[in-house]
């Protein structure tokens, strides 16, 4: 009935003011965090890199996820606040474990589109990696299919300045955002990310298994290295493994982990011999 319907629209529209304001607080309230999940090489078993996932503990509405309130802030603009503090984080994490565990990565950050038209994005990226002393090889950036296929040209000259800096580009949720396949090839993009979507029905459904399969042998043709997100199950880990996906990225290996576990769980201790030179 309709009345439920205003009633239901005007939650809605509550909902989001009162998260709205909500956010505007989270990181002054230090109420975000970041959790980092492992990702994998096929070939090796090997750790290649970390994704890392923001976190927001609300003292009252508990655990909101990331796709309840990522969306607001690209509507509203706090993105831009929110994607600083990120980049801030992980490469203060990343700091950290470079001086105190054997060397890995690159550590993903995710950026959204409003980020990549901020101006002066790629002196901002070197000036926080340069902060924490990383090298630009060090952090990886995860951008989403949709975002730069409907951004062509601006995206493009922006894409090539990081790539510049020596930044590892990946495009996130391939296969659902309509590429342009000559654009595609004029993008200086290292990594190519299967969408959870397509990994979902593997590797029983006839038509996942075809998209997964056409989209390695496209990745590959362009000298991509080519990585599966949303890996569930072994059956899903070895039907990628035979069809010559490269790395993966899911619940089979592990869950995005605080930077407390993850450390525990997945780094290996600093090698013998270069405590000294760690910190400068
Ligand atoms: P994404 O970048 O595609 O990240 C992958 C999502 O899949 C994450 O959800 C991750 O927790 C989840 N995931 C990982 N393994 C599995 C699995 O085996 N099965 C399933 N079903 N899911 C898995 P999460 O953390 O809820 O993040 C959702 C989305 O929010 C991300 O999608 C990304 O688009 C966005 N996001 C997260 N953190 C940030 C951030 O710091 N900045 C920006 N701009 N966006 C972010
Ligand atoms: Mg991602
Ligand atoms: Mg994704």
């Amino acid at each position: 009935p309709i009345e439920s319907y205003t009633r239901n629209l005007s939650f809605q529209a509550t909902e989001r003011m009162t998260l709205e304001l909500e956010q505007r607080r989270a990181i002054e309230r230090d109420e975000l965090s970041l959790h980092y999940q492992p990702k994998l090489c096929l070939h090796t078993g090997q750790l290649v890199g970390a994704e890392a996932l923001i976190r927001w503990n609300h003292p009252v509405f508990g655990e909101i996820p990331p796709d309840r309130f990522i969306p607001l802030a690209e509507d509203n603009g706090m993105i831009l606040q929110l994607g600083d503090w990120v980049l801030q984080e992980a490469c203060r994490q990343m700091r950290e474990w470079q001086d105190s565990h054997a060397p890995f990565g690159p550590l993903s950050v995710n950026l959204s589109g409003s980020q990549l038209r901020q101006t002066q994005l790629v002196e901002r990226i070197a000036g926080t990696l340069s902060d924490f002393g990383l090298a630009a090889s060090s952090l990886q950036l995860e951008i989403t299919e949709s975002f730069i296929m409907t951004q062509a040209e601006e995206a493009l000259l922006i894409l090539h300045e990081l790539k510049k800096l020596g930044l590892q580009l990946a495009i996130d949720d391939f296969g659902t955002g309509y590429s342009s396949l000559s654009y595609l090839k004029r993008l200086p993009l290292d990594i190519l990310k299967i969408d959870k979507s397509f990994v979902r029905g593997l590797p029983g459904d006839p038509d996942d298994a075809a998209i997964t399969r056409a989209i390695i042998a496209l990745g590959r043709s362009l000298q991509m290295t080519v990585i599966a997100e949303g890996v569930e199950t072994k059956a899903q880990e070895i039907f990628l493994t035979s069809e010559g996906c490269e790395q993966i990225q899911g619940y089979v290996i592990s869950r995005p982990l605080s930077a407390e576990s993850f450390a525990a769980n997945f780094l290996g201790p600093l090698p013998i011999g270069s405590a000294e030179k760690a910190p400068v």
